[in-house]
């Protein structure tokens, strides 16, 4: 070989060799010293994250929803680092104002449904380009990385008058803890391929909180398909029973699955350990 063209030969080496660990590299958040973090299920779509590192984020806390283990808790959350609300409608954003006002926690939504909630009261210190993003972007959590993904549903915000603020495009939520494990909360959502490039770009998903109801969002059978293409190790259903339209039952996402994931019914109010 000409000695001219060794030095392209070895740039076109390390591109190839790039190239290959290039798959790895989103999985590459370290879980050796994996600590356990605790997810808290408070009913329909809303869950409280504990990180090994204390960081505690609350997402769509809707906390005084019909299933909730008890009334008040809006008020009785003791530390929200963040607040994590999926899109603009009451049964997501819930309590996250009265929280946010109460806590100082910072908000992760996407830029105009952030918009809308600072004008309805979220404190705006709390609500600004640290922590507002948009689709693809991932925002540094304390010890987690919240990525938003893609949702297929709707975000209109109805404010107290019942008047209609954008609330951007609906979202999910892949939360990387560090030395954790990676958590997808899929919003409301139907069935989509977007799907299918999780795991590539995050590794390995831990646990899909996933909507099964059906009606506003995935029923258990397409919530099962779901699960194929995102393949965690644990499904944990949630945004069913709260109200009679939205009838799917955890029973009928285990007979859609047959066997090829673990569903894990949380207890609302009851931290469980991941
Ligand atoms: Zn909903």
């Amino acid at each position: 070989m000409p000695s001219a063209s060794r030095p392209l030969a070895r740039l076109a080496a390390l591109a190839l060799a790039a190239l290959a660990a290039a798959p790895l590299a989103a999985s590459a958040q370290p879980k050796a010293a994996r600590g356990k973090t605790e997810v808290t299920w408070y009913g329909h779509a809303a869950f409280v994250v504990t990180t090994p590192g204390g960081t505690v984020l609350a997402i769509d806390p809707w906390l005084s929803n019909p299933k909730a283990p008890e009334p008040g808790l809006a008020g009785k959350l003791p530390k929200v680092d963040y607040i994590l609300v999926s899109h603009g409608h009451f049964d997501h954003v819930g309590d996250a104002i009265a929280i946010a006002k109460r806590t100082g926690a910072k908000l992760i939504t996407n830029f105009d449904l952030g918009s809308s909630l600072v004008a309805a009261g979220y404190p705006k210190d709390q609500a600004g380009m640290e922590t507002l993003g948009n689709m693809g972007g991932t925002i540094q959590a304390g010890d987690a990385a919240v990525t938003m993904v893609a949702a297929v549903h709707s975000s209109g915000f109805a404010d107290d008058k019942g008047a209609v603020h954008p609330g951007g495009n609906p979202m999910g939520f892949v939360i990387q803890v560090k030395g954790g494990p990676t958590i997808y909360h899929t919003g409301d959502t139907d069935l989509t391929q977007d799907m299918k490039q999780l795991p590539e770009r995050f590794g390995r998903v831990d646990v899909m909180l996933t909507c099964i109801g059906g009606h506003f969002t995935m029923d258990p059978k397409a919530a099962a398909i779901a699960v194929s293409y995102v393949r965690p190790r644990t499904v944990v259903p949630m945004h069913f029973g709260t109200f009679p339209a939205i009838a799917g039952t955890p029973e009928e996402l285990r007979a859609a699955l047959k066997g090829k994931a673990e569903v894990r019914v949380l207890e609302p109010g009851k931290p469980a350990g991941f």
